[in-house]
C-alpha cells in the first residue's frame, strides 16, 4: 500500500510551480487566438529589459512591466510570451500553453515561447534559472502540450534579432532538442 501511494505521488506531482496570471496580477488579454497542442516547437527568448530578477516580488514586477510594454506600448492582445522564467527559479504564466503567442514570426501559432528574463548577451543565466526552463519544457511534454519530438530554437533563428543573447543562444545549442532552422 505504501509503495502504491509513493508511485501515485511520483506520477501526479511535479516540482515545478508555475506562478499563475492571477498571482502576478496580469490584466486579461484583449483577444485570445487558440493554438492546437501539442506544439512542435519551443522558442527561447531573453527580455533585455526588464533585467534579470532574483526575488518573486521583483519577477512579478518584471512580468507586469513586460505586459505593459507588449499590451499598452505595442498594442498587442497580451504579454507576447507563453511563459517567462525568472532568476528566482519560478516559471510565470504568460499566454499559457494553448494560446497563439506574439514572440517569433512564423512560429507564433505552433510553439511555446519562453522568455528567460534578463540580458544574456554577455552573461549566462544561473543554473537555477536554466533548470526551471528545462522543467517547464518537460512538464509541457508530460501534459501533452509540447510534442515529445519538439524542436528547440532561439528567436534569432526565426528573425533578425540578437535574442536570446549570444551566451544563452550558445547554451541552448547544446540542448538535446536544439534544431537549426
Ligand atoms: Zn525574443
Amino acid at each position: 500500500m505504501y509503495l502504491f501511494l509513493v508511485l501515485i505521488a511520483i506520477g501526479t506531482t511535479h516540482a515545478l510551480d508555475i506562478v499563475s496570471r492571477d498571482e502576478w496580477g496580469a490584466r486579461p488579454p484583449t483577444n485570445v487566438v487558440p493554438q492546437s497542442n501539442p506544439v512542435p516547437y519551443v522558442v527561447i527568448h531573453h527580455s533585455v529589459e526588464p533585467e534579470v530578477c532574483y526575488t518573486k516580488e521583483d519577477c512579478i514586477q518584471a512580468m507586469q512591466t513586460m505586459q505593459d510594454m507588449h499590451q499598452i506600448d505595442n498594442g498587442w492582445a497580451d504579454i507576447g510570451y507563453s511563459f517567462a522564467v525568472g532568476g528566482d527559479g519560478n516559471a510565470y504564466e504568460g499566454r499559457g500553453w494553448s494560446a497563439e503567442g506574439a514572440h517569433a514570426p512564423g512560429y507564433n501559432s505552433r510553439s511555446i515561447g519562453i522568455c528567460v528574463i534578463g540580458n544574456w548577451m554577455e552573461a549566462v543565466p544561473s543554473e537555477k534559472q536554466l533548470q526551471t526552463v528545462h522543467e517547464l519544457i518537460e512538464y509541457g511534454v508530460e501534459l501533452g502540450m509540447i510534442s515529445g519530438s519538439y524542436g528547440l530554437i532561439g528567436h534569432r533563428e526565426a528573425t533578425e534579432t540578437l535574442c536570446p543573447g549570444d551566451l544563452l543562444f550558445e547554451e541552448i545549442t547544446t540542448w538535446p532538442h536544439f534544431v537549426q532552422v
